[in-house]
């Protein structure tokens, strides 16, 4: 069970088969693609890197990275995927805290020498090429035979409270992983194709698991970036395409194709399957994307400690637009996927009924090991075996779980518990509100009071008027907001996730 022996697989099974795709040209064949991986370990163990070593990839998403990422698990090293967007110190702090020696860079994210490498490498440099050249002895060496338990992938949380934590993702945990997709994501047979629209270096990247276990092709957009005209156009070349997105890509997926007058039948010769998680889908917004593009929606519910893998809520249940639950089972994350249990328990850890909300626990072969060199917070997150998600939630009686807000961002005013994303959802329902925010600021009577931050749609007239006769309609009075704050955009993090920290502070400044 490891993951260079599946790359072995399919070079044998399809060696002349397309399988990396840069924009709609062939980038490598499997065989290509297998020679190169194998090369390339064999460089960095004769370079001096030992199984388990860490390699960082700093890179913007680049049909090399698929390359790397086997050419890592080769020689069995634990890669290191960090985010494009981050500063230079920031990766040279994790550069640090990993013990990385190595790094694969591309010019745009990396113009400089990062602090604390031996070797930083150009992916698109002739240094590279020659790392990756083929072996002149047509036969692989074998890869490294990694056991199930060994760290493949050290992934850094987001952190948006202290300094983000090394979550060590092993070997079986991807596995796990890969083969969930075919339970209860999607079927992929070998001509299909996913795109990556979002950073390879996330759960995006990680999809590339199970599309090379079933021997699909993987594309990486010429632009490396997240261009709906450029994955429409992709889509209509290679496609129908599968592909990872966050609600906010969706939403320009979506923007895009009703922009451009397209029907559902269009966007299906385009995308076969959109899998979106890793923020909150509001129901209005996915309402009109199935209106728009029709059934080809998955939604998963996964964080870095269980990479992609906690619940799912498939494509059937989100089509079923006749189910007397269906407003609801849209509003949830769906149901735990195959290889986990999924439960809701109180602080002390035990279960919580029906519709009760609790913070949401994980077990399963998809949860880390731990945190990288930082055992307090292992003990804390992994607790008889459960991953304490810091998420909070309900499972309803047929084992929908329905996210509320992480515990930091429930608010409670006068008393009473005010879920924000519950806010959000009804004045997404209003008239010309694009986008929306909802967070506590402190108030001297109330404890805390509700503040909207809204952005409108162009030439849309709103006011705080309209939106408060809005929620008067539709929610109890003490959960609407008591100040609107409407702004030209939110403050988003490098992933497209609201940051209701800065939100929070700027709040404050409002009532303080
Ligand atoms: P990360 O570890 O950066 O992938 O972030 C994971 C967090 O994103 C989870 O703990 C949730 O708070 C949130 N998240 C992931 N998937 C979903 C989803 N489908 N709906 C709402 N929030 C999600």
């Amino acid at each position: 069970m490891s993951l260079a022996p599946l790359l072995v697989r399919q070079a044998l099974l399809a060696p002349d088969g397309p399988a990396i795709f840069n924009g709609t040209d062939v980038w490598a064949t499997h065989a290509l693609w297998a020679q190169r991986s194998a090369a390339l370990a064999q460089r960095l163990r004769a370079a001096g890197l030992q199984p388990g070593d860490r390699l960082v990839l700093f890179m913007r998403n680049h049909p090399r990275y698929l390359e790397l990422l086997w050419g890592a698990w080769w020689a069995g090293l634990a890669v290191v995927p960090v985010n494009a967007k981050l500063h230079p110190a920031e990766v040279e702090w994790i550069v640090d805290n990993a013990q990385a020696r190595w790094a694969f860079v591309t010019r745009d994210v990396a113009p400089r020498p990062l602090a604390g490498l031996q070797r930083q490498i150009d992916v698109e440099s002739s240094e590279a090429d020659a790392l990756l050249a083929p072996l002149p002895d047509a036969a692989l060496p074998a890869p490294h035979e990694s056991a199930p338990d060994d760290l493949a992938w050290l992934f850094y949380t987001s952190g948006t409270t202290g300094r983000p934590k090394g979550v060590m993702i092993t070997q079986r945990n991807l596995m796990t992983m890969g083969m969930g997709y075919f339970a209860d994501v999607d079927a992929v047979a070998p001509g299909d194709a996913i795109v990556y629209a979002a950073p390879m270096s996330h759960g995006c990247g990680l999809y590339a698991i199970p599309h090379l276990m079933a021997g699909a092709r993987h594309v990486v957009p010429a632009s490396g970036g997240v261009d709906a005209a450029e994955l429409f156009a992709l889509g209509d070349a290679l496609g129908p395409l599968s592909t990872f997105a966050a609600p906010t890509i969706v939403k320009r997926l979506v923007d895009h194709a009703e922009a451009q007058g397209l029907t559902p039948t269009d966007a299906a010769r385009a995308f076969k399957t959109i899998v979106y998680g890793g923020a909150p889908m509001y129901v209005a917004d996915m309402q009109r994307a199935l209106r728009v593009m029709g059934p080809r929606f998955v939604q998963i519910y996964g964080q870095g400690e269980t990479p992609m893998t906690a619940t799912a809520l498939s494509r059937a249940h989100i089509a079923d637009g006749a189910h007397p639950d269906h407003a609801a089972r849209l509003a949830s994350v769906g149901v735990a996927q195959t290889p986990v249990q999924v439960r809701v328990a109180d602080a002390d850890g035990q279960s919580l009924a029906a519709n009760e909300v609790g913070e949401v626990l994980v077990r399963g072969d998809s949860v880390m090991a731990g945190y990288w060199r930082n055992p307090e917070a292992t003990a804390a997150a992994i607790r008889d075996g459960w991953l304490w998600t810091g998420d909070m939630g309900a499972l309803d009686p047929q084992g929908f779980l329905t996210l509320k807000d992480r515990s930091k961002d429930l608010l409670i005013s006068g008393g009473s518990n005010i879920y924000p994303r519950e806010v959000e959802e009804v004045l997404l329902t209003a008239p010309g509100v694009s986008e929306v925010a909802v967070v506590g600021a402190p108030d001297a009577e109330w404890g805390e009071i509700v503040v909207a931050f809204v952005v409108t749609a162009p030439g849309a007239a709103v006011d705080a008027q309209g939106l408060d006769a809005h929620c008067l309609a539709r929610i109890a009075r003490f959960k609407r907001p008591k100040r609107y704050v409407f702004v030209d955009a939110l403050p988003k993090n490098h992933y497209g996730k609201v940051l209701k920290t800065e939100l929070r502070v700027q709040a404050a400044g409002l009532t303080g």
